[in-house]
């Protein structure tokens, strides 16, 4: 089949190829001061076009400085999300009858506003969840290629409704997809803009209304894409903010009657969770996840070991590993092994560990406290049933104090089979292990509960050819010396699992996405 050209947003890359990235960073450093100032606001729920007062509050500080106060939040309740799910649903069916030229003109609004915002929105990004520059404003360019893809193929599919003849004479057929009502929007922190806008503009543009719930440590850029929808033309009712915990607010909206189907990004056991709702409350609707990952790669004798070590490294380390396309386990040729290790552990300690709006941060802060806790135990574990060849602790030096910095780690000596290597710990934490071949590489990479990402380094075709069509993975790989396994693109690198790492296998920014939030019907009149 053709390919179909898609221009992504890629700013960063575009003022490097215009030698300007001087600019880039003014122009970043300017929004991280003005958005500085602005923090600390007070934000409320917006339902049904209305600003509303829980009476209750939240507050979000910055993982990269713990003093710095974010913003209050009003928190949620299910009588909020009552409510919110009242508004959605009293609004679908105009929402539905809304053509496609009403609908993708609000959705290519709202990417104009981004656009035009991009600096400040990024800097927003780095100061509430603690991404770097690059990787905040490619968060931002991510929810801009969700907005314009999703547009050109809903108008390109003139809304998924077409006539399929008279089949026999006097029958006039037509086939359409259909949404299925009020959509509840689930979104973790880690991409809090393009995995909440991306996930939101599937079930809007498709025609279902929705209530949206952002992780609670990322309501800040929820709240401002929603002011950006609501800027864009969204009507009031269609789409509705409800903030607070997952049991709080999450739970309630899940178990909603009236919310026919949830899309959810996150962890499998919240995802699974969800499923189960829905099968125990009887519902029939879809129950769209994308889960979590483990994500292996292999080096094979024949990889270029630069791009290999690069590639393994930026893959494990970038966002401190809180992306669930990280490197997380790398199955290294047993003749490469030492000298692949020994250069993955001088390159890793060369990286820098600061704030998320310093110019030379790397690696940046992770989360929240739990995940501070979780990075120590699995460091003293490391340290006790393995070795541990760099990184293993908190970073405290000067201002990273005042943060949640850790090291980034690399372990060796601890068998494939080993918890360690085997769960998800979303965190900058990889662990290395020997293979004699590609095939005991392949079958150890396949040996895992999920599949989202893989990656392979060698420069023979035949083991290329083979890794392709026998790794279980949704996303694969080859000799990506940018990231073994992270920076998917919107349209090109489509992005969902295998197994437990999503329940559809359709992925995010592909061709067969916005089918899901949609049910079909014939239609069938004699004349
Ligand atoms: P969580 O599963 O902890 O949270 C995701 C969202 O679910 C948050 O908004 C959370 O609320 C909410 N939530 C928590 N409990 C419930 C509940 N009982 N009912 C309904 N909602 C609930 O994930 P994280 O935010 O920590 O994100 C990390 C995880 O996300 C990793 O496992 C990662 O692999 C996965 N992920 C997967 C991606 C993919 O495309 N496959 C992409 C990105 C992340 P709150 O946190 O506010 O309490």
């Amino acid at each position: 089949m053709q390919a179909r050209d898609f221009d992504n947003e890629l700013t960063f890359h575009e003022y490097e190829q215009n030698g300007t990235v001087e600019e880039f960073h003014e122009a970043y450093e300017e929004a991280v001061e003005s958005v500085q100032a602005e923090l600390g606001g007070d934000h409320l729920l917006w339902i049904d076009g209305e600003r509303v007062d829980t009476g209750d509050r939240f507050d979000v500080v910055s993982p990269g400085n713990l003093d710095r106060e974010v913003g209050e939040f009003a928190a949620g309740s299910s009588e909020d999300v009552d409510a919110a799910v009242s508004a959605a649903a009293a609004v679908a069916p105009e929402w539905e009858a809304s053509d496609v030229d009403t609908r993708v003109e609000i959705f290519r609004n709202a990417a104009a506003i981004m656009r035009d915002r991009k600096f400040e929105l990024a800097a927003t990004i780095s100061l509430e969840n603690g991404k770097n520059r690059t990787e905040a404003m490619a968060d931002v360019d991510e929810s801009i290629d969700f907005l314009e893809f999703y547009s050109r193929e809903f108008e390109r599919s003139d809304g998924y409704a077409f006539d399929t003849g008279e089949p026999t004479p006097g029958q006039h057929t037509r086939n359409l997809l259909r949404p299925y009502g009020v959509f509840g929007v689930v979104a973790p922190f880690n991409f809090p803009m393009a995995i909440f806008v991306g996930m939101t503009a599937g079930a809007l543009i498709t025609g279902n209304t929705v209530v949206t719930k952002p992780a609670k440590a990322t309501s800040l850029i929820a709240h401002k894409c929603v002011d950006i929808f609501t800027e864009a033309g969204m009507p009031n009712g269609v789409l509705n903010l409800v903030m607070g915990g997952g049991r709080d607010v999450g739970q309630p909206l899940v178990e909603h009657e009236d919310v026919s189907g949830v899309v959810f990004t996150g962890s499998r056991k919240v995802g699974l969770s969800i499923q189960e709702t829905f099968s125990e409350h009887g519902k029939h609707g879809p129950v769209i996840a994308e889960l979590g990952g483990k994500n292996p790669v292999i080096v094979s004798d024949t990889a270029e070991l630069e791009d290999a070590v690069e590639g393994v490294m930026k893959g494990a380390f970038s966002f401190s590993g809180q992306k669930c396309s990280a490197t997380s386990r790398v199955y290294v040729q047993e003749n490469l092994i030492d000298e692949f290790t020994d250069r993955l552990v001088a390159e890793t300690e060369k990286l820098n560990i600061g704030r998320p709006t310093e110019r030379e941060t790397f690696v940046s802060p992770i989360i929240n406290d739990s995940a501070l806790e979780s990075y120590q135990d699995i460091c003293a574990r490391a340290e006790e049933e393995g070795t541990v060849r760099t990184g293993g602790n908190v970073a405290t030096d000067g201002e990273l104090a005042d943060g949640r910095f850790v090291e980034p780690t690399v372990v060796t000596d601890i068998p494939h089979s080993h918890e360690l290597a085997r769960e998800e710990h979303f965190l900058p934490f990889v662990t290395i292990h020997p293979i004699s071949n590609l095939d005991e590489g392949i079958e150890k990479s396949n040996d895992s509960e999920y599949g989202l990402c893989a990656g392979l380094f060698s420069q023979d075709d035949d083991e290329i050819d083979r890794w392709f069509d026998e790794i279980e993975s949704g996303m694969c790989y080859v000799n990506r010396s940018q990231s073994a396994t992270t920076g998917a693109l919107v349209q090109a690198q489509p992005f969902g699992g295998w197994k437990y790492s999503g329940t559809t296998g359709k992925f995010a920014g592909g061709y067969w996405y916005l089918q899901q939030f949609m049910r079909e019907q014939s239609r069938t009149r004699v004349d």
